[in-house]
């Protein structure tokens, strides 16, 4: 006598489920009830947003921000100053960074940071495009935003040492222990840029 289970088609639905990031058996059990069951499930309409979105979202060619176009909305706006370029890790640093409206400029996404363990070196970063853009752009300075790790510092020193022939200036965000992080939990490098970018404290 085989064992109860659900039928194949819900058993498929939990094992697509189950391929998303953070969704466990149990998990991927409950979602597929819901979209059974509940009313506000509309399955078709979260299926299409799911073809749409992977279909029509492509890479700046730019930046390397999502777009539906080639050129992202950010670097088609003229009204943007292209006197200034920041450089972040990954794409998904530029919503939060745009978000603090401190920020007028231009971005451009490395795609990660220079990390030999991980097999990550210059050739695996758009780095060869941020060139391309300093040519054609023309930045008078660069901000990298890069993290305050080792991968971070090594990314920075060498994007440093590649733009240094350009006379462009080249600044780093000022970086500081994360919040909820103690000087114990900190690493040496975080430590020495928290030290050495001290702010005034007095009252
Ligand atoms: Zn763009």
């Amino acid at each position: 006598m085989p064992l109860l289970d659900y039928p194949e088609s819900f058993c498929e639905l939990t094992r697509q489920l189950r391929r998303l990031p953070s969704i466990g058996p149990r998990g991927a059990e409950r979602i597929a009830l819901w979209m059974l069951r509940s009313p506000h499930a509309h399955p078709k309409a979260l299926a299409e947003a799911i073809h749409n979105a992977t279909q029509h979202c492509q890479s700046c060619e730019q930046c390397g921000f999502f777009s539906e176009q080639k050129i992202c909305s950010l670097c088609a706006d003229e009204t943007r100053s292209g006197k200034e370029f920041c450089i972040v890790e990954r794409v998904t640093d530029i919503l939060p960074l745009e978000r603090t409206g401190a920020f007028h400029g231009r971005y451009h996404a490395l795609g990660g940071k220079l990390s030999p363990l991980d097999g990550i070196g210059p050739e695996q970063l758009r780095i060869t495009e941020l060139m391309d853009r300093l040519h054609v752009e023309r930045p008078s300075e660069i901000i990298l935003a890069l993290s305050g790790d080792v991968e971070g510092e090594a990314t920075a020193h060498y994007l440093a040492e590649m733009i240094a022939p350009w006379s462009i200036k080249i600044t780093r965000l000022a970086q500081g222990l994360s919040a909820g992080s103690g000087v114990e939990q900190a690493d040496a490098v975080t430590l020495q840029r928290a030290l050495m970018n001290r702010g005034d404290y007095s009252l």
